[in-house]
């Protein structure tokens, strides 16, 4: 017992170890893309791809830390209801910190939210998005 011997390893926080991204599957029949392993297994065939997509700009690859590496997303913003990470750069993130939700589960918003999460989306990445459509630029 006693107090820990001096030299102990520091409790490691790699920068990796938060990256980011969405685990997605793909029917191996039709080659649809799922975002849930259950409805990718529903589809039409038996077999099924793990992929990892991009949360920043939601390209789509075969390996994990491809995924990571496209826009280097090390930091994501969780929607609390449908718990889906979004990029921090993406209108959605933008719509979790101001509205409390995401589009994807919840795409009812006032007309004040829409502009409200459009202009800060805008100021904080100079880039028009689209609510609404769930894109981060138009
Ligand atoms: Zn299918
Ligand atoms: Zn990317
Ligand atoms: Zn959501």
């Amino acid at each position: 017992m006693g107090s820990p011997l001096p030299g102990t390893k520091p409790d490691q926080r790699g920068d990796t170890v938060n990256a980011k991204t969405l685990e997605l599957w793909r029917c191996e029949g039709c080659d649809e893309i799922h975002e849930w392993e259950d409805e990718a297994r529903e589809c039409c065939a038996p077999e099924i791809t793990e992929l990892y997509g991009c949360i920043e700009c939601d390209k789509v690859h075969d390996d994990k830390a491809e995924a990571i590496d496209c826009c280097n997303a090390l930091t994501a913003v969780q929607c609390p209801s449908c718990l889906r990470d979004h990029g921090s750069q993406t209108i959605n993130a933008t719509a979790v910190r101001v509205t409390g939700h995401c589009s994807v589960c919840n795409p009812m918003y006032s007309t004040e939210q829409v502009f409200q999460v459009e202009d800060v989306h805008m100021t904080t990445t100079n880039q028009r998005g689209d609510l609404l459509r769930g894109s981060s630029s138009i």
